[in-house]
């Protein structure tokens, strides 16, 4: 192993600059030693300290706290946090002023982040710097369970654009990048040039760690799988930025030679649960969240799956209490058979939107129907796809074409995709071809291959995995 000089430098570096990043690593690592009832104890003051702030700088949660009796005259009662009305994105975005906190303690600066907008418009919120520390030690906490120390190489595949400027774009950036020995590669798009790319950078940089959108390393270990194309083992390829199906760790373990981890965060929440080292359940940072699940009826579960409802108990800039994130998971009644004191979120699904779905009801994964057509990209005919459910039996596949190819070889192409795409949907299901000039991005910028029109029923995850294991 290569002597790794960086680690003492950046903490050296992070001590002197008074970053609060080794306290907040210090912080998780404690809590991962703790008791479960000292955790939940440790939960339950921070929730109480937020919600004093919230309930006192606020002028939404004044309001909706008072009303659910949670706080009253600066008493805080958590037996009624149950009754807070949820924070959705609507809540998020018409009260944005009202949400913001007028005061904040002086070590916390705060700073404007906003959503991706994968399902919608954007929507912009604050976040302060204590709770960027605490998520970046939740982060790097997690790495070290899996061997990886600060310093040794890593190498990040990410999707969004934005990131990737932030990541790479400045000198500042790249500094950082050579002190924390970071690699940034894009999968914003994949071409089997841009993943033999990737491939070879990774055989050249033998990164410790790799930390990738799962589709992008799913649609890498694909690649080299059929090709052939032999990957530097990490010790670990975090997956995050979409659902987790059995298939892509199975690709993905197998391609790269390492656990694939399954790690849960949003922009607005960081990092909320990543997978124990021992096992397929996720750890829940619950030092810096509350995590709650809910069923239709808005009641509280466990070992079913529900609606995901989470509290970071780290941004006091602008307090997320009980906030809908629009994905759906479940929580294990019981802890995690390798002792962590933490709760387990058993597993965890993205925004149904995300699948489409099948006449019998059963979910297909996009990731899925992504690699399946994507085949027929690279230099073909093809250059782009979208792929819209516009009913339950009707499906509509968008294209653009590249207009220097032979009429004869366009027609094959698409015949070929539409076939595909009428398979995977099965029975039952129309597909339709439409010629477009043009397949626009998301205000986010993020492109979505798939678009689901048919509000589904509460799918299950058991839907999703079968639709996963039957479509691989
Ligand atoms: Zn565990």
């Amino acid at each position: 192993m290569r002597a790794n000089w960086r680690r003492p430098l950046i903490h050296a570096l992070l001590r002197v600059t008074g970053s609060p990043v080794p306290s907040a690593l210090d912080d998780a690592r404690r809590a991962a030693a703790l008791a479960p009832e000292a955790l939940r104890a440790l939960q339950e003051e921070r929730l109480v300290q937020l919600l004093q702030h919230a309930w006192k700088h606020t002028d939404y949660y004044r309001r909706v706290l008072e009303e659910a009796g949670v706080v009253r005259a600066g008493a805080v009662d958590l037996a009624c946090y149950d009754r807070l009305p949820l924070l959705t994105k609507e809540v998020l975005r018409s009260e944005a002023a009202a949400l913001r906190a007028r005061a904040l303690p002086d070590s916390r600066k705060p700073f404007v982040n906003r959503t991706g907008g994968s399902t919608g418009q954007p929507c912009e919120f604050w976040q302060d710097s204590t709770y960027d520390a605490v998520n970046t030690a939740d982060k790097l906490h997690h790495f070290e369970l899996f061997g990886k120390q600060i310093g040794e190489a890593e190498l990040k595949i990410w999707g969004a654009q934005r990131d990737l400027v932030r990541d790479t774009g400045s000198t500042a950036a790249r500094i950082k990048n050579f002190l924390y020995h970071r690699n940034v590669a894009s999968c914003a798009t994949l071409s089997s040039e841009s993943i033999r790319e990737i491939v070879e950078r990774i055989n050249r940089i033998r990164p410790r760690l790799i930390w990738s959108y799962v589709d992008g390393a799913f649609a890498i270990a694909r690649y080299a799988e059929q090709h052939g194309l032999a990957i530097h083992a990490p010790a670990a390829v975090f997956c995050g930025g979409g659902t987790f199906l059995p298939p892509m760790r199975t690709a993905i373990e197998k391609a790269f030679g390492c656990p694939a981890v399954n790690f849960y965060g949003s922009r607005e929440m960081g990092v909320v649960a990543g997978q124990c080292a021992e096992g397929q359940g996720l750890h829940i940072t619950s030092h810096s969240h509350v995590v709650e699940v809910l069923d239709e009826a808005g009641r509280a579960v466990l070992d079913r799956d529900g609606d995901l409802v989470l509290t970071s108990l780290a941004n006091y800039a602008m307090p997320f209490l009980r906030y809908q994130i629009g994905d759906r998971g479940r929580l294990a009644s019981k802890p995690c058979a390798c002792g962590s004191p933490f709760p387990v979120l058993e597993s965890v699904s993205g925004r149904s939107m995300e699948s489409l779905l099948r006449a019998d009801g059963s979910l297909v994964s996009p990731i899925y129907l992504i690699t399946l057509l994507g085949g027929t990209l690279g230099s073909g005919p093809v250059e782009r796809f979208q792929i819209v459910q516009e009913a339950i039996d009707r499906v509509t596949l968008k294209l653009v074409i590249d207009g220097s190819f032979a009429e004869e070889r366009v027609s094959a192409d698409v015949a070929l995709v539409q076939q595909k795409l009428a398979d995977a949907m099965g029975a039952g299901c129309q597909v339709t071809t439409e010629r477009v000039a043009e397949i626009p991005r998301q205000p986010s910028g993020k492109y979505l291959y798939t678009v689901c029109n048919v509000s589904p029923m509460a799918p299950s995850l058991e839907g999703l995995r079968a639709a996963g294991e039957g479509g691989s």
